[in-house]
């Protein structure tokens, strides 16, 4: 059983469960199932700690994010393998080598953000001082994504502007991430980040926890409202990154060979499991068979199978429940008189495969547009029309990102104006970066993460006003 970590200690429960490889079906190893008192110890032991931890000297926390970056690194090989079993995700070709990077990367970033004091006012009658001071201790609750990688997203702010942490990751996906805290917490004082595992009734003990001021959570929007809903009564601050269902409009102007490889990675890095993959591809009528033929091409040529293959592009979907998501969508696509240009099917065999699959001839009101599908299939809708193209790609209640693709530049940036997300793109879809704020508008969430503003949400202001002697 791999162990969770409280307060610097390593921690099994008599209860574990088991976590299977998503290609083979084979136990990986297995998590600890927490109960409601290693929560409480864990949030007691994080409370105690980050009061000495905030009190350190900045260059201290600063110096953490460095080691904390360094020790990813050194683990980077284990890591990265255990990702790939249990998420299922290709080791290479920005899998699971691409996470781990991504991550120490992250952390690395995170050592050289400031957080200086405003002097807001300093005259004859006062000065006026702004900090910025630690919420106190934060709960960071996953998705089974980007297991590792969104694990930093929300610890090392955190740790950086002087809070602990009790992260929480998916039951789905617990392994790495209990091993990369084990880690980390070789650099860091007892305490300041811990690990609990279980389901999401621990994520809800959590959310309504006294003790824990702030929760950080990256998953369906769902749960998000679950958790602002439970975090009410405790007033807690939150940062909220939910589902999306991301629209990309190809105008009329591009040459769609060239464009692509962009869009099929846009849609399906990491099997289309991540939060900000496109999702609904609006293409102009007169490109629209020549965009969708290169896509097939492209999709022809990327070998599907286990994660440690090195020949593996496409591996399978995390688990079995997002596997029959994808494959009702599809089945309800075609029943409505879609056309799957490719895949649509299951394989067969073991393991949560199903092969890239793109549908044409498909329209608003069809599930697969309508919802988010988070897997291996992308609908095709054809315009006539720009403005209708806008029109339906404002049209769902989710904002997290959206793309634009034309050669030119004037044009595009007119439509990436008026599209109503997080982020909007032009010619590539899904980039992000540790010194660009990344969030959602409506019902993608609230709050940022990265750069400034993501670290400042992991804070409260304080202001010192000093009277000046008249
Ligand atoms: P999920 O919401 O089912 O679970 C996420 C986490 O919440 C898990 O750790 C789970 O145990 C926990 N949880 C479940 N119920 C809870 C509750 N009532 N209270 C507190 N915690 C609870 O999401 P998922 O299936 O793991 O991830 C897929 C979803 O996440 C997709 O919708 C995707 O778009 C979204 N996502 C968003 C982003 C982003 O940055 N916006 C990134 C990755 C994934």
């Amino acid at each position: 059983m791999y162990p969770m970590t409280i307060n610097g200690q390593s921690v099994v429960t008599d209860a574990g469960h088991d976590v299977p490889d998503p290609a083979t079906g084979e136990v990986v190893g297995q998590a600890p199932l927490c109960t409601a008192q290693h929560l409480h110890d864990a949030v007691a032991a994080a409370q105690i700690a980050q009061k000495i931890w905030a009190a350190r000297p900045d260059e201290e926390r600063r110096d953490a994010c460095r080691k904390m970056s360094a020790i990813i690194s050194d683990n980077a090989e284990e890591l990265a393998e255990l990702l790939t079993k249990e998420q299922g995700k290709p080791l290479k070709t920005m899998g699971a080598e691409f996470e781990v990077g991504g991550a120490a990367a992250w952390a690395g970033y995170a050592a050289d953000l400031e957080m200086p004091v405003k002097i807001l006012q300093d005259d004859d009658t006062a000065r006026i001082e702004q900090h910025r001071v630690p919420v106190g201790v934060v709960g960071s609750i996953t998705p089974w994504n980007w297991p590792l990688l969104i694990a930093v997203w929300h610890i090392v702010p955190a740790i950086r502007a002087g809070n602990a942490v009790v992260i929480k990751p998916s039951p789905n996906t617990p392994l790495s991430t209990l091993r990369m805290v084990e880690l980390l917490n070789t650099v860091l004082p007892a305490g300041v980040l811990n690990c609990v595992t279980g389901d999401g009734h621990i994520g809800a003990l959590m959310s309504e926890h006294k003790d824990i001021n702030k929760i950080v959570f990256t998953g369906s929007t769902a749960t998000g409202k679950n958790i602002m809903q439970s975090a009410a009564g405790s007033l807690k601050r939150l940062t909220l990154e939910l589902g999306g269902n991301d629209a990309g409009i190809i105008l009329p102007d591009v040459d769609p060979k060239a464009i692509a490889e962009g869009v099929f990675w846009g849609a399906f890095l990491n099997m289309g499991q991540t939060c900000a993959a496109l999702k609904r591809l609006y293409v102009h009528n007169s490109i629209y068979d020549e965009m969708c033929a290169a896509l097939v091409d492209l999709a022809a040529n990327m070998p599907m199978g286990h994660g440690l293959d090195p020949a593996t592009v496409v591996g399978p979907l995390q688990n079995p429940m997002q596997l029959n998501i994808v494959a009702d969508l599809v089945d309800d696509a075609r029943a409505k008189g879609a056309r799957i240009l490719c895949g649509g099917a299951r394989a067969g065999g073991t393991g949560n495969f199903y092969p890239i699959t793109f549908v044409a001839d498909i329209e608003a009101g069809t599930k697969l547009v309508d919802e988010e599908q988070f897997g291996t299939a992308l609908p095709i809708i054809r315009y006539d029309d720009v403005e209708d193209a806008i029109a339906q790609a404002n049209s769902l209640d989710v904002g997290l990102a959206a793309s634009v693709w034309s050669s030119d530049a004037d044009a595009a940036r007119a439509v990436a104006e008026r599209l109503e997300a997080g982020t909007v793109y032009i010619n590539q879809h899904g980039q992000i970066a540790p010194h660009v704020p990344f969030g959602g508008i409506k019902g993608s969430g609230i709050g940022v993460e990265f750069g400034q503003e993501g670290l400042e949400a992991n804070t409260d202001i304080k202001i010192y006003n000093i009277a000046k002697a008249g």
